[in-house]
């Protein structure tokens, strides 16, 4: 699934039919790690940010579909309390770093362009393969290029949460060029060096084919 230039995942119902396919006779059977829309279900949250605002803005709207029979109770809630009720400020929380991200991508159009494949490799590894990521992180070419404190090194390795929010900083390094992982110096260097070396090399491919093309033509014309 793609949506803004970038990919997601949707998770595949009962073969056959649209249900979920955690949903049981006797109700949701991961209950307790139930997703954040499941959890705001039936309200509907509404993250928007606009281009020269750093944060975003949430409002809540109700959903109203005759499956849900939650709407048959005589309850009223504040949005408050039920998203307290639900779990969610500390989902909201965590998901934040993320959802930045997607805001940020909606948000700067065109102007930022498209991501390359590469970063979109990145983007679906950190969201959506934890265990890979670590690995990464845990790579000699990952620790030669970004100078990471010990202790903070340590906690990434041995905590899934802390892996994570790390990750929302290292994507928006790669989607967005900002610099919130710092470059080791050398590495800093040598990376310019190759971009470099290989503009350089694009440079002189273009050229050689700009000098064949206009052979071509003029033996033509001659010809
Ligand atoms: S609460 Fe969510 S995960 Fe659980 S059965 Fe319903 S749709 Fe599926």
């Amino acid at each position: 699934m793609e949506q803004n230039g970038i990919a997601g995942v949707k998770l595949r119902p009962v073969e056959n039919g649209t249900a979920c396919q955690f949903m049981t006779p006797g109700g949701c059977s991961v209950y307790e790690d139930r997703p954040t829309a499941c959890r705001y279900y039936p309200v509907a949250l509404l993250s928007m940010r606009k281009q020269d605002e750093y944060t975003d803005t949430q409002s809540y709207a109700l959903v109203k579909e005759e499956h849900c029979l939650g709407h048959n109770e005589p309850r009223e809630i504040t949005i408050d309390a039920y998203r307290r009720e639900q779990g969610l400020e500390e989902y909201d929380e965590l998901a934040r770093g993320w959802r930045q991200l997607i805001l940020k991508k909606k948000s700067s159009g065109p102007a930022v362009g498209k991501p390359s494949k590469r970063s979109l490799q990145l983007y679906f590894m950190v969201c959506y393969d934890l265990d890979t990521f670590r690995s990464f992180v845990m790579s000699e070419g990952f620790t030669e290029l970004y100078e990471l404190p010990a202790d903070e090194t340590s906690k990434i390795f041995a905590d899934d949460t802390a892996l994570m929010l790390f990750g929302f900083r290292f994507l928006r390094q790669v989607l967005f060029g900002e610099n919130s992982i710092t470059l080791k110096q050398a590495a800093a260097e040598k990376r310019r060096g190759r971009v470099h070396e290989k503009s350089q090399q694009f440079e002189n491919e273009a050229r050689e084919k700009r000098a064949t093309e206009q052979d071509d033509m003029y033996g033509d014309s001659l010809g």
